[in-house]
Parts: structure tokens; C-alpha cells; sequence
């Protein structure tokens, strides 16, 4: 059984497929997309718990774009940007709008995984509160619970 889903963003084909085929080896649902346009249709489809997003990408949606339309579709999912070193900025840009984290290119494989385990550590962590908070708001306000639902 797979645990994690993660999406990987990058407009490299041959370092997106290598990446893709390492994680799923190491038992994570993963789905690899070369574009920006590409990643909000797979997000719109389907919940990821990480997005790895490369800040560097040709046409209309590069990082940050891509970035803001992420947290806009799925706000709980934890991005990791991949930077080179004339786009630390980008990355620093990236974090104050919400993304997790972020590692240089060219990355290693286990800085990465590191990384991966922490972000999906907090998106856990994130999914219990949430989960607790809905389990609260029933024993307090059964009622309003169930007038929602209707809606
Ligand atoms: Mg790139």
C-alpha cells in the first residue's frame, strides 16, 4: 500500500521520470507533470499530501504562479520548491506565500526524502487538528453540524 501522494512539477523530462520512479520505489504514490497547467489539472482531480515543484519552468507557469494556484485548489498540501542558485530568491518568495520548504538543484536524493518525511509530517499533524477540531464542533453543535450537511 502506497501512503503518501505526492506530485512532482518540473519541466526536465528525464530528472522528473528518474524522480517519479525512485519515490514510487520507496512505496509513494507519486504522479510526475512537466508543467504548471498540468499540476492544477492533476490537482483539481485528485488529493496530494506534497507537491515538489520546480521554481524554474518555461511559459505562462512557472513556481510562484503555479505556487498561488496550488494553495488556491488545495490549500492543506505542503509544497517543497526545487531552486537553482539564481532563483533563491524565487524560493524565499515561495515560502512567505505558503510553501514548506525548499532545496537546491542539483538535489540528493536523500536531502529530498528528508524533506518529504517532514512536510509529510506536518500535513498529518495538520490533518489531525482539523480532524479534531470537526470531532469538537459535533459534540458542541450537533445540530449545526448536521444543518451544514444539508446545504
Ligand atoms: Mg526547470
Amino acid at each position: 500500500m502506497d501512503y503518501f501522494r505526492t506530485l512532482v512539477v518540473d519541466d526536465e523530462e528525464d530528472f522528473l521520470e528518474t524522480l517519479v520512479k525512485r519515490l514510487k520505489k520507496r512505496h509513494i504514490d507519486t504522479t510526475g507533470v512537466p508543467s504548471g497547467e498540468l499540476a492544477i489539472e492533476e490537482l483539481k482531480k485528485k488529493l496530494f499530501d506534497v507537491v515538489i515543484l520546480d521554481v524554474k519552468m518555461p511559459g505562462g507557469m512557472d513556481g510562484i504562479k503555479t505556487l498561488r494556484e496550488i494553495k488556491k485548489i488545495q490549500p492543506l498540501a505542503e509544497v517543497i520548491m526545487l531552486t537553482g542558485h539564481a532563483s533563491v530568491e524565487t524560493s524565499i518568495e515561495g515560502m512567505k506565500l505558503g510553501a514548506f520548504d525548499y532545496l537546491m538543484k542539483p538535489i540528493k536524493l536523500d536531502d529530498l526524502l528528508s524533506k518529504l518525511a517532514q512536510a509529510f509530517d506536518r500535513k498529518d499533524a495538520q490533518d489531525q487538528k482539523i480532524r479534531k477540531a470537526k470531532i469538537k464542533e459535533l459534540i458542541r453543535f450537533p445540530g449545526r453540524v448536521l444543518e451544514q450537511e444539508k446545504d
